[in-house]
């Protein structure tokens, strides 16, 4: 026969069986990583195993295929049900509810997805909007010189793992600005506070951030190396609650205003490749013909067609090189690619003429001249008698 639980356990049970009932009620939860590792982890306790046995099995029966980690739902029922489980019942082992599985690397930076949007990788700053989508959304748009990246942060571990690999990935980011709405502490993530807490304090033993407030700030994830390699490469500017555009945006400026430069003690060496630009060797002939550029006060910008024996087959006329590039490209004019880079910089060239009324000579294709082809002899007509 089981013992009848202390008040305040049944309490926190009473808490835990309605939690699960929330989230069987919601569909979003049936495919969230959150729900779904809350199910796995009280059938691994006692009272999961006897008081919670309906609910949870209930729950199972609503599950389906993982299609997101975390939503960071401003109220998470498996999380609330978690914090009142773990106040009541300190002994009993509960396994993260959170999924905290190492996300899959790709090549190129950013190397881990997410909830992000990136403006420019050799620029310093990285903009955290942590719960506030919209705003992460406005700076991207607005798309400032000192801006990487802007994007939100939904949880204290996977999240901040995320968030340390890729800036690790990218030597130019110096500057970590953190603003926008933290979410409520009602949920157990506190994903804002836990992030300017790595960067203030680090990890301590068992891989957990200290002074983090949240429930899971655990890092599994990423080694201590790397997140002391964060901490160096990045200085915090913590503005939690601030979702004004226009003083977010004056923080990056004046980021990137004494940017140090490139960090080089990242642990890895997998930053993306420069490449120093030359300028071409050769004339490599198109096949599809040559081109004629020049700008006209009446037309605009002209763009003329030759095939390669010297017959014109087509005339563009534009006010703009975007629009005559295009217009060249989708009447299948050009079928090279250095054909295509050497045609826009000659448009550009042609439009900044007709923009200032200077003079514009078009520049020959880059490499030595082709040889001119032998001429053919001419019919006179003549019989050749007198
Ligand atoms: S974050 Fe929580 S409430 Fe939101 S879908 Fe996932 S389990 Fe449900």
């Amino acid at each position: 026969m089981l013992a009848t639980p202390h008040p305040d356990r049944a309490a926190a049970l009473a808490i835990v069986a309605e939690q699960l009932e929330e989230g069987i009620a919601a569909k979003k939860c049936h495919a969230c990583g959150c729900f779904q590792a809350a199910v796995a982890a009280f059938e691994g306790t006692a009272p999961g195993r006897h008081e919670l046995r309906s609910a949870l099995e209930r729950a199972r029966g609503v599950l389906t295929p993982t299609k997101y980690d975390c939503l960071g739902c401003q109220v998470c029922y498996p999380a609330v049900a978690e914090n009142a489980f773990a106040d009541a019942f300190p002994g009993e082992a509960i396994a993260p509810l959170c999924p905290t599985d190492a996300p899959a690397e790709r090549p190129g930076w950013p190397p881990l997805p997410g909830d992000y949007r990136v403006v420019r990788y050799g620029a310093p700053v990285a903009v955290c909007t942590l719960n506030s989508a919209e705003l992460a959304g406005t700076l991207a748009a607005r798309a400032p010189a000192g801006l990487a990246l802007a994007g939100t942060l939904h949880t204290e571990n996977l999240g901040i793992e995320r968030i340390v690999r890729n800036v690790l990935a990218n030597p130019h980011v110096r500057f970590l600005v953190v603003c926008g709405e933290d979410t409520r502490q009602a949920i157990g993530h506190l994903p804002g506070q836990s992030l300017v807490a790595l960067c203030e304090g680090g990890l301590d033993e068992a891989g957990r951030i200290r002074g983090a407030a949240g429930k899971r700030p655990v890092l599994r994830n990423v080694s201590r190396s790397q997140v002391e390699a964060f901490r160096e490469q990045v200085e915090l500017v913590p503005l939690v609650g601030e979702q004004d555009p226009g003083r977010i945006l004056e923080a990056v400026a004046s980021c990137a205003a004494r940017d140090p430069g490139p960090f080089a003690g990242a642990p890895s060496d997998d930053a993306i490749p420069v490449v120093a630009a030359h300028e071409p060797a050769r004339l490599v002939l198109d096949p599809s013909g040559f081109l004629v550029v020049y700008p006209d006060p009446r037309r605009g910008l002209v763009l003329e067609h030759y095939r390669n024996e010297g017959v014109l087959d087509c005339v563009i006329e534009g006010a703009t090189p975007g629009a005559v590039g295009a217009a060249a490209v989708e009447r299948g004019l050009l079928s090279r690619l250095d054909h295509a880079v050497y045609l826009g910089r000659e448009l550009a060239r042609a439009e900044e003429s007709l923009r200032l009324g200077t003079p514009y000579v078009q520049d020959r294709a880059p490499g030595p001249p082709p040889e001119p082809e032998p001429a053919q002899p001419q019919d006179c007509g003549c019989t050749g008698k007198t």
